[in-house]
């Protein structure tokens, strides 16, 4: 089949990102997207191009002191009767419009088109955003050629509606026991109730206040919340064990480890088990790369609140924002859609900012 990634489409973002959602790419089914992704890049003579699984990674080598990172996922969520896209004057619809095909697009855009930026770039086209962690692509690079990620600064093109989002906040999960003693109901005297004692918990959990906290201009706001609860043996028996299933959602100035010790805090007196943990971003946007980026952009940076690969670059002390022109409410909705100038205004600033 021929690549539909051709010359005239690769030049205009709005048709590129119809064509990228019109490769069906749900996670774990990339290799076509990534193929076709993969031959123009290499077409491109001021490209060096490798590829780890379903991951394409392009990079400039022009020697210039600093060196950015674009980065766009291939890969959407399943399909919703929303396959392929459809599109009228001023909207496009169809799976993985907003999230992110349309940022992706906006990067293998400027890869192909941009042969002489002004700092070096390093774009990442990879796969497996949308499930688990074990399988994302830029996890992936960055366990087996972790120097690949290495930059001064980083571009997410998630979708942010063309704001800039920076940082984000971290998220911790932690169970919190209560044990008590076996009985039988009729005799309860002779038991002691886990449940009732859960009651305290929660308590501690309806008088929490949360934080909120500002870091370069970005407002963090904090919630601690229970997200389940089981106990209970039988109808006829009190109950010696419950479970609450906390959520703690931390501003980027904690540590893993200082948000672990403040639920311990939270929760002192009671058995609790950390049970899943990502850490949050500081914004870092004093870099050059990334002062010079939000210069263009004339705006004030937004918090990031819900978790993304921004991250996975802040782990590695590499300033990095998210900057797209999908929405980022229309994400995984069976109407998602992006706004075609949306697309063009988001690529023009990329271009000038790149491109200078
Ligand atoms: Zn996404």
């Amino acid at each position: 089949m021929p690549n539909p990634l051709t010359p005239q489409v690769l030049v205009d973002p709005v048709a590129l990102t119809r064509a990228l959602v019109d490769i069906e790419s749900v996670s774990g089914n990339e290799k076509e997207i990534a193929d076709a992704v993969q031959e123009v890049l290499e077409a491109c003579a001021h490209l060096r191009v490798e590829r780890i699984g379903h991951t394409v990674i392009a990079r400039t080598e022009l020697g210039r002191p600093q060196r950015v990172v674009l980065a766009g996922h291939l890969d959407t969520v399943p399909l919703a009767d929303n396959f392929p896209s459809t599109v009228d004057d001023k909207i496009m619809w169809g799976c993985g419009t907003s999230d992110m095909k349309s940022g992706t697009a906006i990067a293998l855009h400027l890869a192909v088109t941009c042969p002489d930026p002004r700092y070096d770039v390093t774009y990442f086209f990879y796969e497996c955003e949308e499930v688990e962690a074990a399988r994302n692509g830029l996890k992936i690079v960055g366990d087996q050629r972790p120097e690949l990620l290495e930059a001064d600064f980083a571009v997410l093109l998630e979708p942010t509606y063309g704001i800039v989002e920076a940082g984000c906040q971290g998220t911790m999960r932690a169970r919190v026991r209560t044990t008590g003693v076996r009985a039988h109901a009729a005799r309860s005297w002779l038991g002691d109730n886990a449940i009732h004692k859960a009651g305290e918990v929660l308590r501690r959990l309806s008088d929490y206040r949360a934080r909120e906290v500002e870091i370069d201009g970005c407002r963090y706001r904090e919630g601690l919340n229970a997200v389940a609860v089981s106990g209970g043996v039988a109808g006829n028996v009190i109950p010696d064990a419950c479970e609450i299933e906390v959520n703690f959602r931390f501003a980027p100035d904690r540590s893993e480890e200082q948000a672990a010790t403040h639920l311990r805090e939270v929760f002192g007196g009671y058995e609790i088990e950390i049970t899943d943990s990502a850490p949050g971003a500081l914004p870092g946007l004093s870099a050059p790369p990334a002062a010079e980026f939000l210069a263009l952009t004339g705006a004030t940076p937004a918090a990031k609140l819900g978790w993304t690969d921004v991250a996975r670059f802040a782990a590695l002390g590499i300033p990095a924002l998210n900057f797209g022109p999908g929405d980022p409410n229309l994400a995984h909705k069976r109407d998602e859609h992006v706004e075609l100038d949306k697309i063009e205004a988001g690529a023009d600033l990329l271009r000038r900012w790149l491109a200078d």
